[in-house]
């Protein structure tokens, strides 16, 4: 079960004295489990396999002239302001002068999308995406503004969902919930300089019983579509990566990087770590570990002591794909052409196209993250070659913005490919699709402890692929931890190995 940070902050002291914890991975969920430990008077020591720390909370800066030039966030960039765990720690972190508004997907309305006709702007688009959309209904007998909803609902899904889940949509927005916006009065929510769009998230929030109209597969998805288009999502001004390292720099216990857990085998009274450091390996005996690691990676480590369900868990857990490839430009030229911020839906392979502040120096050139993939399109961008994506990208892109073409504006490349990436093998958990039911009890397993070891990490949430998620299954395991009274024969075990670290 999920607490609060209220309850969580109501635990004064530790139940049963302090205790030893390790935690494996130096991601948001590790380091938030490792500061709520600590101020819970319990020992922790943190190992992160890769040199950094942050995990899928990676800015990229590129140099410019000795200087730090502009960067890119190739993993998380922006924060749902609703997401109030996050947004309590930034508070707490004391970094809310770092809070600016993110400018997302549509909301410059000088940003592009594609149709059948070719590229529009946004605050030309919706005649023809009503048009588009309307062609597809069995009946055209709505108000227009039922269609304007219907057709900027549809490309914001387009837009937002992997290409397959889109397609598996069928465009179906179902009858029932277009006949239901009829009757509701949608001006109020018309919105754009020219108020050609609909603000669906305004909408949402004052009208949530209409959600039990929309087709289920549309439902499990809303919420994301609702979140990514937001008028009223954040981010952190020097990139997303002050974050865990101000977080980092408030625990006082050690965090080791470039060490690896290679396996882990559970027994009655400890857990055993197999570490990888460099060449040599290490055995660390351990009382209790907190484990972050995506369960992606965990799948092919040795793992032992593990009951069967929990290993199924670990193998079945489905993963998405999600690749960012930013350019290092010469000058942020879509200002030019009249965009101020926010994302054009560039399609394609592509995809998304984001046009971050250019608030820098103007001498060290600006970001633009010219590709934001997830779904196969991510996987067929991270099988590429570095030289091969470049193109494809350049192609794609610039049939939008021929200004790339221009000799000496792409100043350098900058990218991750998630799916792939040694250290996630994903970018992150997918539970659309599922029944809420069927998520929950996903959730249940892949928190589930054994013995000594706990879980934690996005996959382990109710807010999967945010970094919310990873920051309330952070909670719970430190909740968990803390209220959990190993058993007396556990403890003064006469077979318990001695707590020492020996070279293998
Ligand atoms: C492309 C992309 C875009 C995203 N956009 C957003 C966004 O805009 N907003 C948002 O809120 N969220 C976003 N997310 C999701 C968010 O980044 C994640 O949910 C969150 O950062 C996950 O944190 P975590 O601690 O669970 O996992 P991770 O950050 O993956 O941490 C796990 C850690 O374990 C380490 N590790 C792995 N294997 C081992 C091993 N064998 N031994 C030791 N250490 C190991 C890893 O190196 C890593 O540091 C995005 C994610 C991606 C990939």
């Amino acid at each position: 079960m999920t607490r609060t940070l209220q309850e969580v902050d109501g635990l004064d002291g530790t139940t049963g004295g302090p205790k030893n914890i390790t935690v494996i991975g130096a991601g948001i969920a590790g380091l938030v489990v490792a500061y709520e430990l600590e101020r819970l008077g319990h020992h922790v020591q943190i190992i992160e396999g890769s040199q950094e720390i942050g995990g899928r909370i990676h800015t990229r800066r590129f140099p410019g002239d000795g200087k730090t030039g502009p960067f890119a966030d190739l993993g998380a960039m922006r924060i749902p302001a609703g997401h109030r765990l996050t947004m309590h720690y930034i508070a707490e972190l004391g970094l809310q002068k770092q809070v600016r508004e993110f400018q997302t997907l549509f909301s410059d309305d000088a940003a592009y999308l594609p149709s059948s006709t070719g590229y529009l702007r946004v605050r030309d688009a919706h005649e023809t995406l009503v048009a588009e959309f309307a062609a597809g209904l069995p009946s055209r007998d709505y108000r227009e503004n039922t269609l304007l909803f219907g057709a900027w609902l549809d490309a914001s899904l387009r837009a937002v969902a992997p290409r397959d889940f889109y397609s598996a949509l069928g465009g179906d927005m179902g009858v029932e919930l277009l006949n239901c916006i009829d009757h509701i009065d949608l001006a109020p929510y018309r919105c754009g300089t020219t108020k050609n769009r609909i603000d669906l998230h305004a909408f949402f929030a004052d009208h949530p019983q209409v959600r039990s109209f929309c087709p289920p597969h549309l439902e499990r998805f809303l919420d994301d579509v609702l979140d990514e288009t937001s008028s009223t999502i954040v981010r952190l001004r020097d990139g997303m990566d002050v974050l865990p390292r101000r977080l980092a720099s408030r625990i006082r216990g050690q965090i080791s990087t470039g060490l690896e857990v290679t396996g882990i085998d559970v027994r009655d009274d400890a857990v055993i770590l197999r570490l990888r450091q460099g060449v040599g390996t290490l055995t660390r005996i351990c009382d209790y570990v907190v484990c972050t690691i995506p369960f992606t990676v965990l799948r092919g480590i040795q793992l032992s002591g593990f009951d069967q369900e929990k290993l199924d868990i670990i193998h079945q857990t489905k993963y998405w794909a999600g690749t960012k490839i930013a350019f290092h430009c010469r000058e942020a030229f879509w200002e030019k052409d009249g965009i101020s911020g926010g994302a054009s839906f560039t399609g394609g392979h592509v995809r998304q196209t984001y046009y971050p502040p250019a608030d820098g120096e103007p001498a060290l050139g600006a970001v633009l993250l010219a590709s934001y993939t997830i779904g196969p399109d991510a996987e067929a961008l991270g099988r590429m070659s570095e030289a091969q994506r470049n193109a494809v990208v350049t192609r794609e892109l610039s049939l939008m913005h021929p200004e790339l073409r221009r000799p000496g504006m792409v100043l350098g490349v900058a990218a991750r490919a998630w799916g792939s990436h040694r250290w996630s093998r994903g970018a992150a958990t997918v539970r659309w699709g599922q029944a809420a039911a069927v998520r929950e009890a996903e959730r249940r397993e892949a928190a589930r402890p054994q013995k000594g070891l706990f879980f934690a990490g996005e996959h382990c949430s109710s807010k999967p692929a945010w970094i919310e998620g990873a920051i309330e299954s952070a909670i719970d395991a430190a909740h968990e931890i803390e209220w959990y009274e190993p058993r007396a024969s556990r403890v003064f075990a006469a077979t318990r190995p001695s707590r020492s670290e020996e070279s293998a």
